[in-house]
């Protein structure tokens, strides 16, 4: 039976198999170094633990190095580890790359895929992000698949015309994937424009992109369980009003990641 689900109530399966209300991905791309990671992981342990809870889960993205060091900190606790991008290969001569299988190995349950600093600067095509997900999929790993649009196509007023062909070969993929059978997949809205910049959307532009997100997702019939995030420039000063708006079920945070104090006062 082919069925879709959107979570507007933000079920999303965890490792614990909790139900989470609102979801933080804290991407820290290469901003920390192994020894950074770690220091905040361990600084941190306590009250990052203390913040998780069972409608907010915390999922850190450590660069590849820091992945296994931060799955053993947090094993047994409720804060998961990502990571930030995984090959679109299973196997093979592919230097420099890394498997969903390998980061599953070191104890992933997430993994951010098409970021737009990768299809900016590693020219990363809307089919090689479909290949990531099914990668993903096959080992349990929960993807969380960034779209957006860059400044020029939203001045010009093409955002949802770019989000489409973004979302098209993942969806073509998944209605064909028996492997996505009720799996979790975080779709991240990230505005390029509004990535690293300070600059975030308007509520009306996010109410708009993120209804019409939901009722794409309900249309497509995709036998898995979608929720949906909102990326770009996500701090402690706008975190409250952001939300608010209907159908963001998380976050994905990059700069404001990296710093506890600012990373607490978004979740709290
Ligand atoms: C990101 O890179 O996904 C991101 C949202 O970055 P920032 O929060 O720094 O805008």
């Amino acid at each position: 039976m082919r069925y879709s689900v959107f979570h507007v109530s933000h079920h999303i399966s965890t490792k614990a198999a909790m139900t989470k209300e609102f979801i933080y991905v804290a991407n820290w791309k290469m901003n920390a170094t192994f020894r950074e990671s770690i220091d905040f992981a361990t600084t941190n342990h306590d009250d990052l633990l203390a913040l998780a809870g069972p409608s907010t889960q915390i999922v850190l993205c450590p660069s590849f190095d820091s992945i296994t060091p931060l799955a053993q900190i947090f094993d047994t606790t409720p804060i998961a580890i990502g990571a930030q991008d995984c090959s679109s290969r299973a196997k093979g001569s592919y230097t420099g790359q890394v498997s969903a299988q390998s980061i599953h190995q070191v104890g992933c349950t997430h993994c951010i895929i098409g970021h737009s600093e990768r299809r900016l600067l590693n020219h990363e095509s809307n089919e090689e992000v479909a290949e990531k997900l099914i990668h993903l999929l096959d080992f349990d790993i929960t993807p969380i698949v960034c779209i957006g649009e860059l400044l020029e196509e939203y001045e010009a007023g093409k955002t949802q015309e770019v989000l489409t062909m973004q979302l098209a070969p993942l969806f073509e993929t998944l209605s064909a994937l028996p492997a996505a059978q009720n799996k979790s997949i975080l779709l991240a809205y990230e505005p390029v424009w509004s990535i690293g910049t300070g600059k975030v959307a308007s509520v009306e532009h996010l109410h708009e992109i993120f209804s019409w997100l939901a009722s794409r997702i309900v249309t497509a019939s995709i036998p898995a369980r979608f929720s949906l995030l909102y990326g770009g420039s996500v701090s402690g000063d706008n975190a409250q009003k952001l939300k608010e708006i209907d159908n963001i079920s998380g976050f994905l945070i990059g700069r404001a990641s990296i710093d506890f104090q600012v990373f607490k006062k978004i979740v709290q």
